[in-house]
């Protein structure tokens, strides 16, 4: 159920936003190839391009990665390495030790420094950046010694971390009271490592990589399944995802049995037999066990996990996610559709949002032609994801939570998460590590390709060199701020082939046209229209989406809603002005005033206010929910499953 407002006056202004106006992106070069795993996913049916095959052109997500970029060339591998050279008895060269969670008595210090191997790596590929890449080389090349020196440490064979093995003695005996996670912390510099190896070609990472699985799997086939599940009721991240990425790498058996014994069955379970139970658990320690099934499906074949992953999907999207995309409150699922309850400082925990999106890329190609998850994917990666990022902050540092609160504010969460931006190294929290992930993966999900079939998932300006079949494909567009997005098809695009192009649920009357005439293909929202024909080099599709003014309910409040144009959630820009209340919002007031921004003026408790796109909203207190006096009543057509 879906109420819109259809009025003239939106239309026309929404109409008026031209392409032509947008500086083209980039030409795009060729980034470094990336290693091909030695297994292929089972069910895929649509494929990702190389990092490097897409390049951002001028927008806010290129902007966002030049600030992620910025910070990634401007940190101290030193600094990041302190933790790991104390703990393994090496000198730590003079470097200043971190603060925050990388501080020297951090209980899980050392879990940030994955996320930033996985970043530098991502940057490489995707821009080639070299000075990301030395940064890479030169921790790995520091881990491998840490490695070797950790018999006169007193650790076993391959271990690797910034704290005491003891702490895994301690894991698995039911006695760790020190707030460590460690399986969590591995987790990440096992992914940091293996993303070294595939984007870099780095054999050393490989070595550190394969020496610290093998240390994992030391560790625990020696544990009964009584007391392996004991461990796993401590957050471990997706370790089962890690290692099952390792068995698809290097095609060794080995690493899908120790995969398979991070199998929660307390998660795992119900999600199988498709009930809900995710009331009271800790939100982002579900997400990565759910990619991990995911990724054991396409390993496997076994279609249990599959169910696991889509299931898992199907409740955190349609029944624990707020308008932006973003779940939970305080870090937890709270009980099915309770949303109205729990807008509080401390919803949306950024983690969660970006591995949901690497949940929906993995499920969307196992079953490419299901628009809600990308509907989704776009939702969550503009209104959560971008917006987490400060513009204003030449290193791009992020919000831990996207307040949902009357009057919040992003940065301004509560002191146990953060409380502020994040900062170059006095906070080292999981959401900043996410966050350098996010900025160097932006061109991840844009296009997919299948044969003679191009996937158009995402409108954002860019280029994509479909090198397999020597095709440029040039997208200008100043989306969501217009309707409208241009596709260029250059170089050999002879013969007959089909561009597959995304049309949103909530769009109404989408128009493909080429070179300037309207294409007879059909365009339902929530499906996606096939251009298919002989093409010509200079060929230019232009695909139009009207967008409307949506509100969405709450599932719990109909009378309380976010509101909506196309895929931007718009909120209200209340400046310094604390809210002790949603605002009661006259919707039928709601009026664009640009027709080149996505820039609207309403009235609300009685006053006018200016609505900004949300993922704009930083530096001032916003609201992002309203009273809509009775006006609509549902959740927009995105999250009907
Ligand atoms: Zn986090």
């Amino acid at each position: 159920m879906s109420s819109t407002l259809d009025r003239r006056r939106l239309l026309q202004a929404a109409g008026a936003g031209a392409v032509a106006a947008v500086a083209p992106a980039t030409e795009a070069t060729p980034g470094p190839a990336s290693l091909t795993p030695a297994r292929s996913d089972i069910g895929v049916s649509a494929y990702a391009f190389a990092l490097g095959r897409v390049r951002l052109g001028p927008s806010r997500w290129l902007d966002n990665q030049h600030r992620t970029l910025a910070y990634l060339r401007f940190v101290d591998a030193e600094r990041l390495l302190y933790n790991f050279r104390a703990n393994h008895r090496l000198s730590t060269n003079g470097a200043t030790a971190n603060g925050g969670w990388d501080a020297p008595a951090f209980p899980f210090r050392t879990h940030v420094q994955g996320h930033f191997l996985t970043a530098w790596a991502q940057a490489y590929a995707a821009l080639g950046d070299t000075v990301c890449r030395d940064k890479a080389d030169r921790m790995v090349t520091e881990l491998a010694g840490c490695q070797a020196n950790n018999s006169a440490a007193g650790f076993g064979a391959g271990y690797l971390a910034g704290f005491p093995e003891s702490d895994f003695t301690a894991l698995e005996a039911g006695t760790l009271t020190n707030g460590n996670v460690p399986y969590y912390c591995i987790h990440k510099t096992l992914t940091g490592l293996l993303d070294v190896w595939r984007h870099l070609g780095s054999t050393r990472a490989r070595a550190v990589l394969l020496a610290l699985a093998g240390w994992v799997d030391d560790r625990t086939k020696r544990l009964s399944a009584a007391r392996m599940r004991a461990v796993l009721r401590t957050e471990f991240g997706g370790m089962n995802a890690v290692l099952t990425d390792l068995y698809q790498q290097t095609g060794d058996a080995r690493w899908l049995a120790v995969a398979q014994r991070f199998d929660h069955a307390a998660v795992f379970d119900p999600l199988a037999s498709n009930q809900d139970r995710l009331n009271g658990l800790h939100a982002n320690t579900q997400v990565p066990q759910w990619i991990g099934a995911a990724r054991e499906y396409k390993a496997t074949g076994t279609t249990r996990y599959r169910d696991i992953a889509a299931n898992a999907w199907n409740f955190c999207v349609g029944a624990h996610s707020y308008a932006i995309g973003g779940n939970s409150q305080a870090e937890h699922f709270r009980a099915p559709h309770a949303i109205a309850g729990h807008l509080t400082a401390d919803t949306c925990e950024l983690c969660n949002t970006h591995n949901m999106l690497t949940l929906t890329r993995e499920l969307w190609q196992l079953n490419p032609g299901r628009v809600a998850y990308v509907d989704y994917y776009e939702r969550a990666l503009l209104n959560h994801v971008i917006g987490a990022q400060n513009p204003s902050d030449p290193h791009g540092h992020i919000t831990y939570f996207t307040p949902l609160n009357p009057g919040g504010r992003r940065g301004r969460g509560p002191a146990w998460g953060g409380g502020t931006w994040s900062t170059d190294y006095q906070s080292f929290w999981c959401c900043q590590g996410t966050g350098v992930e996010a900025g160097t993966r932006l061109t991840d999900s844009v296009y997919f390709h299948n044969g003679t079939t191009l996937t158009v998932n995402l409108f954002l300006p860019s280029v994509l060199d479909w090198n397999q079949r020597g095709i440029t494909v040039r997208q200008s567009t100043a989306y969501p701020a217009s309707d409208t997005t241009a596709l260029q098809v250059t170089g050999d695009v002879g013969g007959s082939w089909s561009m597959r192009i995304r049309i949103p649920a909530w769009t109404s009357g989408a128009t493909i046209g080429v070179n300037g005439t309207a294409q007879n293909v059909t365009a339902t929202p929530g499906t996606y229209a096939t251009l298919t024909r002989s093409w010509t080099s200079g060929d230019t599709v232009t695909v139009r989406l009207p967008m409307r003014v949506a509100t969405h309910a709450a599932d719990d409040d109909a009378d309380l809603a976010a509101i909506t144009y196309g895929p931007a959630v718009l909120c209200g820009n209340y400046g310094d002005t604390a809210l002790s209340a949603p605002p009661a919002l006259d919707v039928a007031s709601i009026t664009r005033t640009s027709t080149t921004a996505l820039a609207f003026t309403a009235t609300a408790d009685g006053r006018p206010v200016r609505l900004t796109p949300f993922h704009d909203a930083q530096g001032f207190n916003y609201a992002a929910y309203w009273r809509i006096g009775g006006r609509s009543a549902g959740n927009g057509t995105a999250e009907r499953l």
